[in-house]
């Protein structure tokens, strides 16, 4: 068992009070992973609570695909659910600690905090860190946890963890899907996760008013220097009635363009601020570019929050990837140019 897993181990060697959480906007990788562990960890006999400042997205409102969505809670510092307090807070999904946003209470410092995920920027900021950038999602570290620890995984927990990981590949769809991770889907679906399910009611559905505001998202798409992008105004968002925050489905599609190495889209939130999301073609890579606008990610899907106004947050965000994009080409260029073979003299 590695270091981490024994450490982890022995901070559950008597039953805690913990609080899990993950991040803003959550997406199936932070919830899957969020109530995954939860029923892992009561099954053990910790009392657990899970928390996220914005709760569960509509699409993961769903017994068959989150089985536990109605118990994760926003506010976990109410006092009856802090109790006499946490003894233990996990971080799951979450490259840094402000991507906790308010479900994070200073009081919690007192706690040790566990940092579980799989985003290459991730900023160790845990006392303990489960950090792996090679893991196809959260999830899919979870479920190495419960394999090293030999917790029993039952049919909720693996729909979660298959939730988790399902959402973060597109289905198997991404480049750091191994035979090992449609060996754990295997497993998790012969504990009782359905694949069908998170297919079906998570990765194949939106809302009209999400189909409507891609319409008007792409009628107003723009093509610079192989960056595919397009920008969604709060004026876009009430059109179309659109309230939710974005949905990653929109800027997947257009990272598919054949003319483009990079799709953005920029939303401007209530609050003014803009969220950024970026997703690379083969190839590419835009984490770096997330990271230094504040942000983070993976090299093919990240993002960051920048400051208004919208039409700024654009410039900035697309100089740094044109000036990015350029030297990720220059790095490219030589190995294009030589044959792999040298031809016959
Ligand atoms: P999204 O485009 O929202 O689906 O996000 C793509 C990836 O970037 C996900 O792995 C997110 O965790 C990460 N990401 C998005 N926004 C931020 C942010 N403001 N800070 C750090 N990471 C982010
Ligand atoms: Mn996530
Ligand atoms: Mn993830």
């Amino acid at each position: 068992m590695s270091s981490a897993f024994e450490a982890l181990n022995s901070l559950l060697a008597d039953p805690r009070r913990i609080l899990l959480l993950s991040h803003v906007n959550p997406d199936g990788d932070a919830i899957g992973s969020q109530l995954g562990l939860k029923w892992l960890l009561e099954a053990q006999g910790h009392q657990v609570i899970a928390a996220n400042q914005d709760g569960v997205p509509a699409l993961l409102r769903a017994d068959q695909v989150a089985p536990g969505w109605r118990e994760l809670v926003r506010n976990p510092m109410k006092p009856q659910r802090r109790g006499n307090g946490y003894e233990l807070v996990i971080a799951l999904d979450c490259s840094d600690m402000a991507r906790l946003g308010q479900a994070y209470d200073p009081s919690l410092a007192d706690a040790p905090l566990v940092n579980i995920d799989h985003h290459i920027t991730n900023l160790h900021f845990g006392a303990l860190n489960i950090v792996d950038p090679a893991a196809s999602s959260t999830a899919e570290l979870v479920w190495r946890v419960a394999e090293a620890l030999h917790w029993p995984i039952g049919p909720q927990a693996a729909q979660c963890l298959l939730t988790g990981i399902v959402t973060d590949t597109r289905s198997f769809r991404v480049g750091h899907v191994t035979p090992a991770l449609l060996g754990v889907a295997q497993r998790l679906m012969e504990a009782g996760a359905s694949l069908a399910a998170v297919n079906e009611l998570v990765l194949e559905r939106r809302d009209v008013d999400t189909i409507c505001l891609w319409g008007q998202a792409l009628a107003e798409l723009r093509l610079e220097e192989r960056i595919i992008w397009t920008a969604i105004p709060l004026t876009m968002r009430a059109r179309c009635n659109s309230i939710e925050q974005s949905d990653s489905g929109l800027a997947n599609f257009m990272v598919g363009a054949e003319e483009a190495d990079v799709a953005l889209i920029l939303t401007e939130r209530a609050d003014g601020q803009v969220d950024v999301g970026m997703r690379a073609a083969p190839g590419f890579d835009v984490a770096q570019v997330a990271l230094a606008l504040g942000g983070g990610g993976h090299p093919r899907a990240a993002g960051c929050t920048l400051a208004p106004p919208l039409a700024q947050a654009a410039e900035q965000v697309l100089a740094a990837l044109k000036l990015a994009l350029a030297q990720q080409r220059q790095q490219h260029l030589p190995a294009q140019q030589s044959p792999a073979v040298e031809p016959p003299a």
